[in-house]
């Protein structure tokens, strides 16, 4: 369900100005050892690499996906069991040893939906129904198509007056506080968009809102991005957004299942005590339904920020604007189907190399998320071409076709749940992709793995550029640099920092829930659309607008491919200290700094209160509420942060010392035995940043130093224990919890400053 960021952010950045230059051989690198091997067995493994690299075949990118993409393929479809046994049948065939895992989830589908104006303006029922487009060849698949809805939205029947709410984000009710609205007893009507969209109904829910309508704007992915569908990318008029809704916040998975796998025998809750639905009802609507909707409202004229790219003046409400909304589901148990396949380890077969990509989409989804889809599959040919050539992985290789990703991350959270124990003792890296499209490299996860995924970046070409996807990363980040400093740093340091992990793909199970090491990697940047859970995202508007001739599903392939590689056959794990210390330093600043701007901001607003500004500025004719004056919040303790990154850099650089001096004259030493001894300490090191309790109220999010926001959903946040209390205004929770995480730093130090020394008895 990867939200295609790009498509909002990017959408219609044109890149001409990059200077081409020729992919430079790698003469020069080939000299310096892979980090974590000896010079020997660097040597062999840049071999295998090489012939890895020259395997994946668009072709065979194309036919796959049009085979996946060719039905609607949503849980519990007939074509999404179909998928999954084509899958597990071409592992097998690659030379895999596969077989299907199936879980019992929750799924709900619509059974009723109902969205009109019954007061206000003229009655106007909204369709509901996307349009068969006779150019698409699929789009006509009405009967298999799941209708538009908002997945584990309770069923409920409302009449209440609506009320415009912009994203639907905290800050959005303070704007609506200050004009004297309240939502409470009203129907809310959101734009997509800016969060998550699980976030709308809960925030609105906990102002008081009884009923949720969450509607795609023209302006953020319809025709103020571009011409629509079909004669562009964009969303047309009667296309609609369907996604899951389900409260990500505490959990995610089975709503039935918290924190355990959804096996058959598996304990449940009942339907009416699961968590993790919404508490109000939710339909999601096209912007042709909605136009009439926003129309109808009356009341103050909304800020000019939040006026959105319909023909109209959108007005905040209440008013005479009233709306019916009916939402009822088929709350049936439907079954998962996880494909499976290993390529077992030769001598390290104890440690496991995991990649996946989901196979479920909301219809056809060839961009999502066949498009990842078909590149990990390829990179799964490849290797097992390799096999068949001779080549011997040290370690055991997973392959994972994830089912049930869209209504929570199910296939991949009920798996990682089920093997919660074996994960932890053997997991080494997990890496994830979901949608593909054309553009740059996008490079996020575990900051013990920057330094290895730059490298790897380094290695793969650019199809379109021919500059590696390293480079072109590196000149996009120093073209969006927001500040001189900022893209000074980007330009100088030797890797490029990654994004922290969000929510909204299924490497959360394993980062967040299991603390596995987890990377995210895919392309995409040039391919603004708006067919995002649609029916239009299929293989004729992914032919047509996306990766058309499949080279960036193919440098995909390669990144991914070598990625496994690399990691599965290291002498030493290539995790990194010095980087990841040095990105911890950041976040650390980070939330120093935000809390020191929070303190000054709300010192500033009352002071202006109590000046009067806002009376005085504010127009006398309108209806206008003066904010009350906030506590201000005491000084936090960060000291012991601070200690606890000095600690970190100075045992990062002291494991950083130890190897390089292993390294020099060839580093024969690392190829020896005793060298797994260190492995065993650094696959601990990713699981010793959780914490057994989790975050403060949140159980199932128990990495201390990244998580999805609870008010963002994809976003994460970093430090999220410190940062979140702050802005819940829990001074005293913020307190404690930087004392928590500073804890598990200095154990993080430990940990390496331990490896260092074991480093350096080696021999
Ligand atoms: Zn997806």
């Amino acid at each position: 369900m990867k939200l295609p960021v790009r498509s909002v952010l990017f959408a219609g950045l044109i890149c001409g100005a990059i200077s081409v230059a020729p992919f430079k051989s790698r003469v020069a690198a080939d000299d310096v050892p892979l980090y974590g091997y000896s010079a020997e067995s660097s040597r062999v493994e840049r071999q295998w690499e090489e012939k890895l690299r020259a395997i994946p075949s668009a072709e065979n990118l194309r036919a796959y996906m049009q085979r996946l993409s060719a039905r609607p393929h949503n849980v519990g479809s007939p074509y999404d069991k179909d998928n999954a046994e084509w899958i597990a049948s071409r592992f097998k065939e690659f030379g895999l040893d596969t077989h299907i895992e199936t879980f019992n989830v929750l799924y709900p589908t619509p059974k009723e939906r109902l969205v009109e104006l019954v007061d206000g303006g003229p009655h106007f029922r909204a369709k509901l129904q996307e349009p068969v487009v006779p150019e698409d060849p699929t789009s006509n698949q009405t009967a298999e198509q799941l209708p538009t809805y908002n997945a584990y939205s309770i069923d409920g029947d409302v009449t209440a007056p609506l009320v415009y709410v912009n994203y639907g984000l905290p800050e959005d009710y303070e704007v609506l506080d200050r004009r004297g609205i309240s939502v409470k007893g009203a129907i809310i009507i959101a734009r997509y968009g800016h969060s998550w969209r699980g976030i709308k109904p809960q925030v609105g829910a906990e102002h008081g809102a009884i009923g949720c309508i969450i509607y795609s704007d023209p302006r953020d992915d319809g025709y103020s991005g571009g011409e629509v569908f079909p004669k562009g990318p964009y969303r047309p008029p009667d296309g609609a957004q369907r996604g899951s809704v389900q409260d990500s916040s505490v959990f995610m998975g089975d709503p039935l299942t918290p924190g355990v796998g959804a096996t058959a025998d598996a304990k449940r809750v009942a339907i009416k005590d699961a968590q993790t639905l919404t508490k109000i009802p939710v339909l999601p609507v096209s912007y042709a339904d909605a136009q009439p909707l926003l129309a109808a409202i009356s009341g103050p004229v909304a800020p000019r920020n939040w006026q959105g790219g319909l023909p109209l003046t959108y007005h905040l409400g209440p008013g005479a604007a009233k709306v019916h909304l009916k939402v009822f589901s088929n709350w049936d148990i439907k079954p998962l189907y996880d494909v499976i396949g290993k390529i077992a380890g030769s001598t390290n077969s104890e440690e496991w190399v995991i990649r996946g990509n989901h196979h479920d989409a909301w219809v056809n989804g060839a961009e999502d998320p066949i498009s990842g889809m078909v590149a990990v599959m390829e990179e799964a040919r490849a290797l097992g071409e390799l096999v068949k050539q001779g080549w011997k992985p040290k370690r055991t290789i997973i392959y994972c076709a994830w089912d049930g990703e869209e209504p929570g991350l199910l296939g991949s959270t009920e798996w990682v749940e089920t093997h919660i124990d074996d994960l932890r003792k053997h997991a080494v890296v997990y890496i994830n992709s979901d949608s593909n499209g054309r553009g740059f490299f996008e490079l996020e996860g575990s900051h013990t793995l920057e330094h290895f995924i730059n490298d790897v970046a380094r290695d793969v070409q650019d199809p379109e550029t021919k500059l590696t996807i390293w480079k072109r990363a590196q000149l996009r980040e120093i073209e969006s640099a927001k500040s001189p400093e900022a893209s000074n740093e980007v330009r100088n340091r030797h890797d490029l920092r990654l994004e922290m992990l969000g929510g909204g793909s299924d490497h959360a199970p394993f980062i967040n829930f299991a603390g596995v090491a987890s990377l995210g990697i895919g392309f995409g940047g040039e391919d603004g659309g708006g067919i995002y859970h649609s029916i239009y995202d299929d293989f004729y508007w992914y032919t047509h607008f996306s990766d058309t001739k499949f080279v960036y599903g193919r440098a995909l392939a390669q990144a991914g491919g070598t990625s496994i590689m690399r990691m599965a056959d290291a002498d030493l794990l290539p995790l990194q200290f010095t980087d990841f210390a040095d990105d911890v330093k950041m976040y650390v600043t980070e939330v120093k700094k935000f809390s020191a701007e929070q303190r000054e901001e709300i010192r500033r607003k009352n002071q202006e209160i109590s000046d009067g500004v806002y009376e005085a500025t504010s127009d006398p004719r309108q209806t206008w509420v003066t904010p009350k004056p906030q506590e201000l919040p005491p000084h936090i303790n960060f000291a012991p942060l601070d200690n606890a990154v000095e600690t970190l850099e100075r045992s990062s650089a002291e494991y950083q010392k130890v190897l390089e001096r292993l390294s020099a004259n060839g580093g024969a030493a690392l190829a020896s035995a005793s060298v797994a001894e260190v492995n065993a300490l650094l696959m601990q090191s990713e699981h010793k940043l959780t914490t057994p309790e989790g975050l403060p109220g949140r159980f199932w999010y128990k990495h201390e130093l990244y998580a999805p926001g609870v008010y963002t959903g994809y976003a994460a946040k970093a430090i999220p224990a410190v940062r979140e209390s702050l802005e819940q205004k829990k001074w005293q929770q913020a307190e404690e919890a930087a004392a928590r995480v500073a804890k598990v730093l200095q154990n993080e130090a430990q940990l390496i400053a331990d490896a260092a020394v074991k480093l350096s008895a080696i021999h």
